[in-house]
């Protein structure tokens, strides 16, 4: 408890510009400089993009599945100043941009909403566009898991189907399973080579899968690294990168659950937090 109640004080002080990086520690009663290495070796703090309805929250799967990782997860409320967002980026070492409602087609990529368009919250896109913009510009590490992922794809330039059912007539697979959320119901097939080849080591797995939008046209400097049987995209990465990506299922529902066959994808968000700090 003491050491995470340092880490945060730490962290609050390096945020808001209070203290240097020499700071002293107490060695066997004397008073030693601590290098700015030894701080860095504090733990990697994973931002998470939260949801406000009645809380700004991020489900505990998400925070379990980065914990289980060795990142410590903080969640990041919605906030459309910048100079917030500036200033959480100073502090965490890589985003998880989280699941939710539908993008906003008009505002996001310039096309009418469907009928079967669902719930939008348009200062959670402004919020999670910025968000994504600024992590990805200053080199952080980034994981957008479902909305996340299609959000990814939209904040460069990306379109999304609205709503797959009405919208994509050879779709025949059924995305928005009744199923717990750590069993797989639909398979997807992964590009070799890919992060998510490499992470999970196959290139055929089942996912779980809680989406009735999906990755249309890929952005610019992005690409398809995984579809279902039907050829919806689930994975996608930013090419000149190795570690800005999106996955349309949710493998932390598998991870904070126990199952190991996901895990990679958060161990390896979290060592490239602690190689970019
Ligand atoms: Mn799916």
């Amino acid at each position: 408890m003491k050491r995470v109640i340092f880490l945060l004080a730490a962290v609050a002080a390096i945020a808001m510009g209070t203290i240097d990086m020499q700071a002293h520690k107490k060695v066997k009663g004397s008073v030693e400089k601590a290098t700015v290495a030894e701080n860095c070796e504090r733990m990697p703090i994973i931002g998470v993009s939260a949801s406000e309805t009645d809380a700004a929250s991020a489900p505990i799967t998400y925070v379990r599945a980065i914990k289980r990782a060795g990142g410590v997860p903080v969640v990041i409320p919605i906030t459309t100043d910048k100079a917030q967002i500036e200033a959480v980026l100073e502090v965490v070492d890589a985003v998880v941009m989280t699941g939710g409602e539908d993008i906003d087609p008009l505002k996001g990529y310039g096309e009418e909403p469907l009928r079967a368009l669902g719930e939008i919250v348009p200062e959670r896109d402004e919020f999670d566009i910025m968000l994504i913009r600024m992590a990805v510009a200053k080199g952080l590490p980034v994981l957008g898991i479902c909305r996340g992922e299609q959000l990814m794809n939209v904040a460069f330039g990306g379109t999304l189907y609205q709503d797959i059912p009405s919208q994509v007539p050879t779709s025949y697979i059924k995305h928005s399973q009744k199923a717990p959320r750590n069993y797989g119901t639909h398979t997807i097939d992964i590009e070799e080579g890919s992060l998510l080849h490499n992470q999970l080591g196959v290139k055929s797995i089942a996912v779980n899968s809680y989406h009735h939008q999906a990755v249309k046209d890929i952005a610019p400097g992005f690409k398809v690294t995984a579809y279902s049987k039907d050829g919806i995209v689930e994975a996608i990465e930013k090419i000149d990168s190795d570690c800005v990506w999106g996955l349309q299922f949710h493998p932390e529902g598998f991870v904070s659950m126990g199952d190991d066959s996901f895990l990679g994808i958060f161990r390896h968000l979290v060592e490239k937090a602690k190689e970019k700090r």
